[in-house]
């Protein structure tokens, strides 16, 4: 028998008072694979979240996480998934091995306890950190116990809201290596986040929550590819931009005798050709950059456009 979706949610519709936050979500997480919930402030992410963590019930529609439904099953679901915030509720003035014993116990792990919280030091690399007392860790250090402590009951499917907001550069590549590794054990990760570049990187799927509406999902070459074509941008003498052999994207970027401008084009074919006029016409470029669209280009495009069911 196939295992049922770690994440099932069939026309998920949420009000508060006369505000729809989620206004009929469809969407499902096969096990073991990561999917990104992006959207704006307010698009509907946390009330996502909320539901999905059993903490919020559905006005209609339905959740289902490992087959179990929200509704009927809120313990059970609740003991097979992680949830990490950015406000995590550890013991400031426990250690980090402390902390994670301790929720281990609550858990109900008893003597295990203790074997768990070594497992996971182990395997988060938390050596240095273990014998600290969490009150005096730095931001990134402390993300790492929380999604430690997130993961003492081995969850099936783990919530992670915006795990790496006001991290550093370095702390948040780090985290995301620990993360990309959770699902190679077969654990199911859901992940809001505002940084587009951590979505790119982690998830399989996205969906793209928009006034409480799913404005676009797949993954995230999918997604690129509602963008589409390829983006040239050259800096060029200013005097020449009178001369351009194509209309670029926006106004160029004006720097005294240089300017930086962009244009969009169908395929790097294109792009190509349009180097190459530059170079006939007798525009000297200083910089050129080819690149494929970003998420973040996908997300200027929504906005602009509407919505890509
Ligand atoms: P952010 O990125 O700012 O956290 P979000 O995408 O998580 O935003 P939600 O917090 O889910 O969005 O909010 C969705 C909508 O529901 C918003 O219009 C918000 O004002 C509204 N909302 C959320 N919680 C409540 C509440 N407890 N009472 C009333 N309205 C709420």
């Amino acid at each position: 028998m196939t295992r049922p979706a770690a994440v099932l949610v069939e026309d998920l519709r949420i009000a508060y008072g006369t505000t729809w936050a989620l206004d009929g979500v469809d969407l499902d997480a096969a096990p073991g694979t990561t999917l990104g919930v992006l959207g704006h402030n307010g698009a509907g992410k946390t009330t996502l979240i909320r539901a999905l963590t059993t903490l919020v019930r559905p006005s209609t529609g339905r959740v289902l996480i490992d087959g179990l439904d929200i509704v009927t099953h809120g313990p059970a679901i609740r003991q097979r998934i992680g949830v990490t915030g950015q406000y995590a509720g550890l013991d400031e003035f426990l250690t980090a091995r402390e902390n994670l014993e301790l929720i281990g116990r609550l858990a109900g792990l008893r003597r295990g306890a203790r074997a768990r919280a070594d497992a996971l030091i182990d395997r988060l690399d938390l050596h240095d950190l273990a014998a600290r007392r969490v009150g005096e860790l730095s931001g990134g250090s402390r993300r790492r116990v929380d999604l430690a402590a997130s993961l003492v009951g081995s969850p099936s499917v783990l919530f992670l809201d915006e795990p790496t907001t006001g991290l550093d550069p370095i702390a948040r590549t780090a985290l995301w290596d620990v993360v990309a590794d959770l699902t190679t054990t077969g654990t199911t990760v859901v992940l809001t986040t505002q940084y587009l570049e951590e979505a790119d990187r982690l998830a399989d799927h996205i969906v793209v929550l928009n006034h409480g509406r799913v404005a676009a999902r797949g993954t995230p070459a999918e997604l690129k590819r509602i963008v589409g074509g390829k983006r040239v941008t050259a800096t060029i003498p200013t005097h020449h931009l009178a001369n351009l052999p194509f209309r670029p994207d926006a106004d160029p970027d004006v720097h005294g005798a240089h300017a930086r401008v962009t244009v969009t084009v169908d395929d790097a074919a294109t792009a190509t050709e349009i180097v190459a006029q530059l170079d006939d016409i007798g525009i000297s470029v200083t910089d050129l950059d080819v690149t494929s669209p970003s998420l973040d280009d996908v997300f200027t495009h929504l906005a602009h456009t509407g919505a890509h069911r």
